[in-house]
């Protein structure tokens, strides 16, 4: 490893905490937390979680003013169960999936696996861009809004056949970055990224076609494992319920997450905060001859995990261990990428006058390494 190196304090970030996931979590919302002992360690199935759940529904509906008719659904596993939920009890006979970095691919497999479904349809593009997945006989269309893995970031629109459901992995995309959630079935994500909360949930926005699609695939006989079951999902959260035990911490740092995003004035300022913390990124990037934007097309940039190349004469893996001693934390590029890259995840928690003083402590490190 490089000699160790000090930056100088009025450089540092306020808070030096950049991953993609599991990201920033606001010291406002860990006081909140603290102060949550009525919720913490109490019973979920009493009225003071249902609040809790209701309110986190209510206040999700909100900010992205979903139709009339969808619902908020929940349940445990994170995002990587609800792809085999999906699997279970949303997809008929195919699916057709846009793959373009490691998220979108895990749940292209998981269809790809499963013994009672054809072979999906993959339309698959190169890390740094994108693709969009169109086939006539698909009865899902799946993409994700945000690629996490590259830092790609794709449209929401209605795909294929009017009879295929949409459904948009929106885990690092959902309160970074605004959607017509009309143009959606199923718009899911975990709290650990924008939400600034813990991991461990999935939340969606449900259209009605896509609660039937589950009543229908269930009432036919298919086998369902009860925590894949979709339907049992949405019974529960019409109760403000979850099937099995949710973690309450999580559910109260959202909650607060939520409050905050609302009281910012909802998603118009939380994406223009977003997109100013990754716009610095990309502007600074195309200004050094050391660093350049990953992903070429500036449409397909994301606005809320900014993945920059560094020139292969720089070490990244010793520039990253010194930004890491000085407290600057998770910007590895993801793992399986294999680039010399960082990503820098922007998300509705940081201060955009962080994402400005991290460049200023890379420009630090670089010239002197
Ligand atoms: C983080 C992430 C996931 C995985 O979420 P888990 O809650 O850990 O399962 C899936 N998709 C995308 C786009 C992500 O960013």
């Amino acid at each position: 490893m490089a000699r160790m190196m000090w930056i100088p304090d009025e450089l540092l970030p306020g808070d030096g905490r950049f991953g993609s996931g599991p990201a920033k979590i606001r010291p406002e919302a860990l006081d909140y937390l603290a102060m949550r002992s009525d919720i913490m360690g109490t019973s979920h199935r009493q009225p003071p979680v249902k609040q809790l759940v209701a309110a986190v529904q209510e206040s999700l509906a909100e900010l992205y003013r979903i139709p009339a008719g969808y619902e908020v659904v929940l349940g445990n596993g994170g995002s990587t169960l609800f792809w085999d939920m999906a699997v279970f009890s949303l997809i008929e006979q195919r699916s057709a999936h846009g793959v373009f970095g490691e998220f979108s691919r895990k749940f292209a497999k998981a269809a790809t696996r499963a013994p009672h479904l054809a072979d999906p349809a993959v339309f698959e593009a190169e890390a740094g861009s994108i693709a969009l997945p169109d086939s006539p006989e698909a009865d899902v269309h799946a993409w994700a809004q945000n690629e996490t893995s590259t830092g790609a970031a794709a449209p929401v629109e209605r795909r294929g056949s009017q009879d295929s459901l949409v459904l948009i992995d929106a885990t690092s995309a959902a309160g970074g970055i605004d959607a017509d959630i009309a143009e959606t079935d199923v718009y899911y994500f975990a709290p650990q990224k924008n939400f600034s909360s813990d991991g461990g949930l999935w939340l969606a926005f449900a259209s009605p076609d896509a609660i039937e699609r589950a009543a229908r695939l269930k009432a036919g006989g298919r086998y369902l494992p009860e925590i894949l079951d979709f339907s049992i999902a949405v019974d529960n959260s019409r109760k403000n319920q979850t099937l099995n035990t949710p973690a309450l911490a999580t559910l109260l740092l959202l909650e607060d997450q939520l409050g905050w995003m609302l009281d910012l004035g909802g998603m118009d300022e939380v994406a223009a905060r977003c997109r100013r913390s990754t716009q610095t990124l990309y502007d600074w990037a195309e200004s050094r001859d050391f660093a350049s934007p990953f992903v070429t097309d500036p449409e397909h940039r994301s606005p809320v995990v900014a993945t920059i190349d560094i020139d292969e004469a720089i070490p990244v893996a010793d520039l990253i261990a010194i930004l890491r001693r000085n407290g600057i934390r998770d910007i590895d590029p993801y793992r399986a990428l294999n680039r010399n890259q960082i990503r820098v995840g922007c998300y509705a928690s940081v201060d955009p006058e962080d994402v400005a003083a991290l460049t200023a402590c890379i420009d630090h490190v670089v010239e002197r390494l």
